[in-house]
């Protein structure tokens, strides 16, 4: 796996352009280029990992941290208390297709049943 494959790594080497709307030592959160609702941000570990399930086992902390820094976001956009989701797609039947982990935040908008 090249870490050149990864689309995150290019955004956090600001080799590609991306609405960044919060970034540390540790993460960067990015508006989703094909947002599926009002408020639509990934937010990513710099340090890249496959999936969640092996970001949990390597480092759950900075697992719990990309939880925390969404919250931290939903309240910036005003969605903490009507409410949001928080959604990791894991594999190709999930439908992931950047692997690079990322947790998807999405609200402002009702959402619908579990798949949306
Ligand atoms: P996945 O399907 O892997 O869970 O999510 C990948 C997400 O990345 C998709 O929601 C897709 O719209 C988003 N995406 C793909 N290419 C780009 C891009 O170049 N910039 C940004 N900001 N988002 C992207």
């Amino acid at each position: 796996m090249s870490d050149m494959d990864s689309l995150f790594l290019r955004i956090i080497e600001r080799e590609v352009p991306a609405d960044i709307v919060r970034e540390d030592e540790r993460v960067i959160a990015i508006r989703d280029i094909n947002p599926q609702a009002p408020t639509h941000v990934l937010v990513v570990p710099k340090k890249r990992y496959r999936n969640a399930a092996e970001l949990a086992v390597a480092d759950p902390e900075l697992l719990a941290e990309l939880i925390t820094v969404a919250r931290e976001i939903a309240a910036q956009e005003g969605i903490e208390e009507s409410g949001y989701r928080l959604l990791f797609n894991t594999n190709e039947d999930a439908g992931q297709t950047i692997f690079h982990v990322h947790l998807h935040l999405l609200g402002g908008e009702p959402l619908g049943g579990l798949t949306g």
